[in-house]
């Protein structure tokens, strides 16, 4: 989805964004009852946590963690092919590093400026990515699965605002 800005080769030899740590785990990806139907149809090995009333759910990652218990890996992560998901990739992972947030009732589109690619690129260059559209699209996919907007994370840059 963001092939505009980041290549596909870039993002596989990165992964940054598929291992967290105790901090950002609110960051893994949210998957909707929908999309884990489609993924246990075709792997029974990844197993899900629920999150509750919003009726999604996250991949249970307590059996990918390393030594020291400080990382988790998503487990849908293979060393060597990256990501084995396909089709089936959260929404959250197609739009990395943007984020949906909400920030005070209104929602906003902010960057995590983790991601080493996005972090030395121009601001010009990510927020005219929004405005050709992918902005629309995150905002549409928030009203379908509203589980993927997270509350505001002080420190991550707003880029764009959703208009009421
Ligand atoms: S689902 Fe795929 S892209 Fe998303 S965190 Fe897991 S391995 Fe990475």
């Amino acid at each position: 989805m963001l092939k505009n800005i980041l290549s596909p080769k870039t993002c596989a030899e990165c992964r940054i964004c598929c291992i967290f740590d105790k901090y950002d785990v609110w960051e893994t990806p949210v998957i909707s009852s929908e999309l884990k139907a489609a993924i246990e149809s075709e792997r029974d090995d990844l197993k899900f946590v629920s999150k509750g009333e919003t009726g999604a759910y996250i991949f249970n990652m307590e059996n990918n963690r390393d030594e020291k218990k400080e990382l988790f890996f998503c487990p849908a992560l293979d060393n060597e092919k990256g990501c084995t998901l396909g089709e089936n990739k959260p929404f959250d992972c197609k739009i990395w590093p943007y984020r949906v947030m909400e920030l005070g009732g209104i929602q906003v589109i902010s960057v995590a400026s983790i991601c080493p690619e996005i972090y030395s690129m121009p601001l010009k260059i990510i927020t005219e990515e929004l405005e050709r559209g992918l902005g629309d699209i995150i905002f549409a996919e928030a009203d379908k699965n509203p589980a993927i907007v997270k509350p505001y994370e002080k420190g991550y840059p707003i880029l764009k605002v959703r208009s009421r």
